[in-house]
């Protein structure tokens, strides 16, 4: 439950529930100050403080992030199908946070825009000159009738957490025949690619396993397409095709029934139709939002509750010394760690050129991408930008399902993420993209 005031409010962080309320509250601990508060040390906050704790130097940067481990996320898809474990997937966040950083080991319960501070669920004020906000997405499991419970019951399994990940594996496993259904929620998604390549892995699973003729694929998604970019979604309609994948466009889980082992689907275009499904198997890609905190801070957030920044710039709108990075940003491009790599390189300019009194001048193109894997050793490397036009690295057609991009996604891509992206090198293939396509793209 969340009460407001202004932006201070109640909040549950980490199944804690805390009231916080500066105007009423005698606890706060004495304040701390900044010159750089990061609020949330995920794939962008990391970055972010690694490439501003190593200019600024020690002291001058905190973040504040609750998290024992840094997971890096991607990975989950290969956990999921089996291809790696999810230890693998995680460090410890005091290994991965930049040493010349303080990290503010708590969750942020509200924001002060105003006066420049946030305040942290143990009492702490703590003051900035600039902010960036990389609190990423919550998931909201709950919002579906019957979760996360059905969680503990054969069959039921997601990616997108490191709580329910491990179930799918045991799906595959333990499948023996029926229908095998995946979801695709009604809200905004990290890595719009992976409630479907958890598909195409099930699918070669089954085949491997002598069971794909007692399997019923079923992706059952909101959107109106399969992909959100043309190109890929050409690729992918012959690929489902070519698999006997069964598509529902425009089908919104809303309930999850256990004991019938019946999942309950809304027509979105005619909401008073309901199709129930008997799965076997049933993926769940839950409905997502930015963290509570952030939502219910209206100074900070669009109507959708997602910060609001430029799309360019990724400065706020209303307060520029606060900026953006990340899956809890309004910029209108796929969520994904990809896009980080190349919001990073925008934002250390501009963020640097604020901090110097002058109006930022580095401008984002939207680059995204998502390794839709498509089997256990294929890939189409779809990347594009925020228009939703292509803008491939290599000189080659990206469409094409490839055992070479199979390998950048499993075996290259964690090293460019926990070497390369954390500790603030990697801004992204722009400049190799240059160098592909001889200076022409
Ligand atoms: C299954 C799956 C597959 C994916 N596949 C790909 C892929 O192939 N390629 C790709 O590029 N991307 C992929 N992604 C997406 C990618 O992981 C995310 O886009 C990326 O991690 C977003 O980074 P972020 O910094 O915005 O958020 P996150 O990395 O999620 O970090 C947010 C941080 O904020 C912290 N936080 C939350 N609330 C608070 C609070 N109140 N106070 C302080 N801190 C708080 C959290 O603990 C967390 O550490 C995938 C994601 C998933 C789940």
């Amino acid at each position: 439950m969340f009460l407001r005031k202004g932006c201070l409010l109640v909040a549950s962080c980490n199944s804690k529930v805390i009231l916080q309320n500066a105007a009423f509250s005698t606890s706060y601990k004495a304040s701390k100050s900044y010159q750089l508060v990061v609020v949330g040390g995920g794939a962008g906050g990391c970055t972010m403080a690694a490439k501003f704790s190593s200019k600024l130097g020690k002291g001058k940067v905190a973040v504040i992030e609750p998290a024992d481990m840094h997971y890096y996320q991607p990975m989950w898809t290969l956990v999921g199908g089996g291809m790696k474990k999810l230890e693998d997937s995680g460090k410890p966040m005091s290994k991965v946070l930049p040493k010349k950083a303080d990290w503010i080991k708590q969750c942020v319960v509200s924001f002060d825009p105003k006066n420049n501070k946030v305040m942290t669920d143990d009492g702490q004020e703590v003051s900035y000159e600039y902010l960036v906000i990389a609190l990423g997405l919550q998931l909201n499991y709950n919002q579906i009738k019957g979760l996360p419970d059905a969680f503990s019951t054969p069959g039921v399994c997601s990616n997108y957490s490191p709580l329910y990940v491990k179930n799918t594996l045991k799906s595959l496993e333990n499948f023996s025949e029926g229908n095998a259904v995946f979801t695709f929620p009604a809200t905004p998604v990290k890595c719009a690619g992976a409630p479907q390549k958890v598909m195409y892995i099930s699918d070669e699973y089954f085949r491997k396993h002598g069971k794909r003729d007692k399997a019923n694929i079923i992706y059952n998604t909101s959107l109106p397409v399969i992909f959100g970019v043309k190109k890929y979604a050409d690729a992918l309609w012959e690929v489902v095709k070519e698999r006997n994948i069964k598509v529902n466009l425009r089908q919104n889980l809303i309930e999850v029934k256990p004991d019938s082992k019946e999942a309950v689907f809304q027509n979105l275009d005619k909401p008073e139709e309901l199709t129930i499904y008997q799965y076997e198997m049933l993926h769940v890609t839950p409905p997502m939002s930015t963290p509570d905190v952030l939502r219910n801070c209206g100074l900070l957030v669009d109507a959708t509750g997602f910060l609001n920044v430029n799309k360019e710039t990724l400065q706020h709108t209303c307060f520029p010394n606060i900026f953006g990075i990340g899956d809890c940003t309004n910029v209108p491009t796929s969520k994904t760690a990809a896009a980080i790599a190349g919001q990073c390189g925008v934002l250390r300019k501009n963020l640097s050129l604020a901090m110097a009194g002058k109006l930022p001048a580095s401008l984002y193109d939207g680059y995204t991408s998502c390794p839709l894997v498509t089997g256990y050793s294929k890939c189409i490397m779809a990347e594009f930008d925020m228009n939703g036009n292509p803008l491939e690295t290599f000189p080659i057609n990206q469409a094409k399902e490839r055992r070479l991009m199979f390998h950048l996604k499993k075996d290259m891509m964690p090293h460019m993420y926990w070497i390369g992206l954390l500790n603030g090198y990697w801004e992204g293939p722009k400049y190799l993209r240059k160098l592909m396509h001889l200076g022409l793209k």
